[in-house]
């Protein structure tokens, strides 16, 4: 039902459930997706080093405006007035002016001094402080890896699954997505979460040696105020987009349909301002995760996806937020198929991808006609299913150009996207069977 409504890809939320839950839920996924006859992306979304303050000998404490607190790294239950942290490693680096957000930014507190071991912090705005709450600390890049032992283990558990992509959360540092690739290798594809302001003063980098990104604007709208998630989400689509890395925008997008049928209005022009701004995915979370119409929301994003790419103001602001391509062969090749099909009309682009590197090039040109990603590979067809305006088909390996025209030609027919007398722009690599050697464009006409 999700994916008649529109999904392309899912993501299991592995800061929630069980893993027997997650392994049941791919399964499922895996079901469906014979059943639809496309290919449909999974990623799991690894938790990350979440800090939590620990607990309270009665439970919570009660924080009030004003009130000086001590915050120490210890295991040992806090108590009024003394907020233990059970992570050493932070409290080490902390020091006056540094501000801690406490439980998704309810409570906020500065710290005013050290003293040996220990902090003194007065508290901004206060309330209840429960048990294991969250402590995000906007003002220091945390010394910590973004991946944690549970992560490791997660991880090496989604694997084995075989998830198409690993999320990782809390990414400040390229060095985050190098250690996760290492853990990876070519099992799955690395989406950095961009959720702090460490990761976004080096946005260009991370999204360098990521596979994908995503605006995770619920963590980072506790670490940054406000009025500068907005600002934060156009800078990593413009740096993603510029990369052609899929880019995807996430959190709150239609929060109000975790209860109500519909809507509301602002949170409809959120999710097309995503799409205006050239995000390649838009994503649902407690809407589709507990919410009480699933299948709607989806529904309703995808109508929004949809009207905005009827319009005609979107096909001419995408190309003014373009970057020039890279000097290489493969993106001369992109770029050139996307001005054939718009010059001619093509119904597709259609590239032949192993690795979907050559499709993304293409998605990054954001050819109006869309684009068809061919692949021996089916792990490849599923993690295309992030990139902008792109459907991907298994095929066998070519190895002449009569075959490539023979594959494009049955593909688009049997997606419905071309017939008789339309002309599709193929792309692909000669000799055939090399990665990474994309040299040459066929336009084809349909019999
Ligand atoms: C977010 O913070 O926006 C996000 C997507 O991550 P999580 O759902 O894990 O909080």
């Amino acid at each position: 039902m999700l994916l008649q409504a529109g999904v392309d890809c899912f993501r299991l939320n592995f800061s929630h459930g069980l893993r027997e839950d997650h392994a049941r839920r791919l399964n499922a996924i895996r079901a469906a997706e014979q059943k639809i006859g496309r290919p449909v992306g999974v990623f799991a979304d690894l938790q990350g080093p979440k800090i939590r303050v620990g607990t309270f000998a009665d439970g919570q404490i009660t924080l009030k405006y004003n009130d000086i607190v001590t915050i120490e790294a210890s295991d040992a239950p806090g108590e009024a007035g003394i907020i233990r942290l059970p992570h050493a490693e932070l409290v080490r680096v902390l020091d006056a002016g540094d501000v801690l957000k406490l439980d998704d930014g309810k409570m906020q507190l500065t710290v005013l001094e050290r003293s040996g071991d220990r902090l003194k912090a007065r508290v901004d705005f206060g309330g209840v402080l429960k048990n294991q709450k969250g402590v995000n600390v906007p003002t220091r890049r945390i010394p910590i890896s973004a991946l944690t032992d549970k992560d490791r283990e997660d991880a090496a558990f989604a694997l084995e699954l075989g998830v198409d992509y690993l999320a990782l959360s809390f990414v400040q540092h390229p060095d985050d997505v190098k250690e996760a690739r290492a853990l990876a290798g070519d099992r799955s594809g690395i989406i950095a979460k961009i959720e702090k302001p460490s990761a976004l003063a080096e946005i260009d980098q991370i999204v360098d040696v990521a596979d994908a990104v995503m605006v995770a604007r619920g963590d980072l709208g506790v670490e940054l105020p406000p009025e500068q998630v907005p600002i934060a989400q156009r800078k990593i689509i413009r740096s993603a987009r510029a990369a052609g890395r899929p880019v995807i925008v996430a959190t709150h997008m239609l929060e109000s349909m975790v209860d109500a049928p519909t809507p509301t209005r602002a949170e409809a022009s959120d999710v097309a301002t995503a799409v205006y701004q050239g995000a390649d995915a838009v994503m649902l979370s407690a809407e589709s995760a507990v919410g009480r119409h699933p299948q709607s929301a989806v529904a309703i994003m995808d109508r929004i996806i949809r009207a905005v790419e009827d319009d005609a103001e979107y096909w001419a602001s995408l190309p003014r937020d373009m970057t020039p391509p890279q000097a290489t062969t493969a993106d001369a090749i992109a770029l050139s198929a996307r001005n054939i099909a718009d010059v001619i009309g093509c119904a597709a682009v259609v590239a032949f991808t192993a690795t979907g590197s050559t499709a993304y090039r293409v998605a990054r040109e954001r050819p109006r006609c869309g684009v068809i990603g061919l692949t021996p590979v089916v792990a490849t067809a599923r993690r295309l299913t992030l990139a902008w305006g792109t459907r991907a088909k298994v095929t066998d390996d070519i190895a002449s150009v009569e075959e490539m025209v023979e594959r494009a030609d049955a593909a688009v027919r049997a997606l419905g996207v071309a017939g008789p007398g339309d002309r599709v722009a193929i792309i692909a690599g000669i000799p055939f069977g090399r990665a990474g050697k994309t040299n040459t464009i066929r336009v084809l006409r349909l019999e």
